[in-house]
């Protein structure tokens, strides 16, 4: 938008508006594929097709564009990607930074299938990956290789709730030449914006809080810098796994209310987590925002608020888990996170079950473990049905 400064829920509501004539102040869907030429242009590259305007859906369209362009605002960044997916987004940037013989250090619980794709299909072109404890930078600092062409970061992480520190892992990306990626899709922008603390790509799943309402499935990336935006935008649209302008307003749409939405949740949460940890049954609860969590103050320093998500184990462990879960009645059990629904899962057997049991004991995903992803439901409501469900536990 014009103005540079304005806030960042001023921006939420009027980022990436589309001049058009009748004066509607949503942003119109351009559903089409094609965008016609006013004349043939027979330049140096003739095939490069119109100077300005668009061309194609898959290159560019105004729907999504006016999208890319309200999150890179939200996100202070050079630009932004629109994706069919979150995992469209981390794919396009794989394969834009990694290539043959390369090698990725990553944090080890980050979203499942984020590892799974590196461990079981780019290692079949020579990519190997270090998936390490990112909580203590030293881990990566020994973890770099003379290979290593990409950091990632998942923080606060999937689902251990694990609080890396991005300016320490960005000078540390920095000194070797490497592009340091986060994962910011459990804080969205409204919380934490890793670019400002060093990163070179911040990428989101937009299914999950940007979008809001568990009616969409899509992705963002976006970059601090031109050129690996147009590196990475290269391999999005040559991939193919552009958002469709339908997708992109229904995003538009969600988006606005980005801010209320985390607000009403994370007091709600706040006050979840507390209950949690008093609750007989409970043995541990991992929320950035209590007292207990190990990155308590990295969490209060590097982003604006604890979130929405909770991980939490019950004493009587799997069992007791699943009879908690088998038994809400009001949260629903589900995977995804960041609606305005308060959803309930388990780890272990859903959004982490391609990580073999092994490694999952190691870096924090117990077998009793579930998750928790609180919505904009009256919090004393949630809470009753957690009650009650818990109270089947014998
Ligand atoms: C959901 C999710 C993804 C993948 O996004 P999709 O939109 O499901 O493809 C990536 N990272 C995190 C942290 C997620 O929660």
């Amino acid at each position: 938008m014009k103005n540079k400064n304005a806030g960042f829920n001023t921006k939420l509501v009027h980022s990436g508006k589309l001049e058009n004539s009748l004066g509607s102040i949503t942003v119109p869907i351009y559903q089409t594929s094609t965008f016609s030429f006013n004349n043939v242009q027979h330049g140096a590259d003739c095939f490069s097709g119109k100077d300005d305007g668009y061309i194609y859906t898959r290159l560019g369209n105004p729907t999504i564009n006016a999208l890319e362009e309200t999150i890179a605002e939200l996100e202070n960044g050079f630009g932004g990607i629109a994706t069919s997916s979150g995992m469209g987004a981390i794919n396009s940037i794989y394969m834009a930074l990694l290539g043959q013989g390369a090698h990725l250090v990553s944090t080890a619980s980050i979203y499942g299938p984020s590892r799974n794709v590196i461990e079981k299909h780019y290692s079949r072109f020579g990519v190997e990956a270090a998936f390490v404890n990112t909580t203590d930078p030293d881990n990566v600092k020994q973890s770099i290789k003379s290979n290593t062409r990409m950091i990632l970061v998942e923080t606060p992480a999937n689902p251990t709730m694990q609080i890396t520190d991005i300016r320490k892992i960005a000078e540390i990306a920095h000194k070797h030449g490497i592009p340091l990626v986060v994962d910011n899709t459990f804080s969205s922008p409204y919380l934490q914006n890793p670019l400002d603390l060093g990163a070179d790509v911040v990428f989101h799943s937009i299914t999950k809080f940007i979008n809001g309402h568990a009616d969409v499935v899509g992705g963002v990336i976006i970059t601090k810098e031109k050129d690996l935006y147009k590196q990475i935008r290269d391999m999005m649209v040559n991939i193919g796994c552009n958002m469709d302008p339908h997708q992109a307003y229904l995003v538009h749409r969600g988006i606005k209310t980005l801010s209320i939405r985390i607000e009403k949740a994370q007091k709600s949460a706040a006050k979840i987590a507390h209950w949690l940890e008093e609750h007989p049954l409970v043995k541990l609860v991992k929320y950035p925002g209590l007292r207990s969590h190990p990155q308590h103050e990295l969490a209060k320093k590097q982003m604006r608020g604890s979130g929405t998500m909770i991980s939490f184990e019950l004493k009587g462990g799997f069992d007791a888990g699943k009879v908690l879960m088998d038994n809400v009645e009001l949260v629903i059990l589900a995977v995804s996170l960041g609606g305005i629904e308060t959803l309930i899962e388990h780890p272990a057997s859903m959004t982490h079950s391609g990580i073999s049991r092994e490694e999952k004991l190691k870096i924090g995903i117990s077998d009793g473990l579930v998750r928790l992803s609180i919505g904009i439901e009256n919090v004393e409501d949630l809470i009753d049905d957690l009650s009650q469900a818990l109270d089947k536990i014998s």
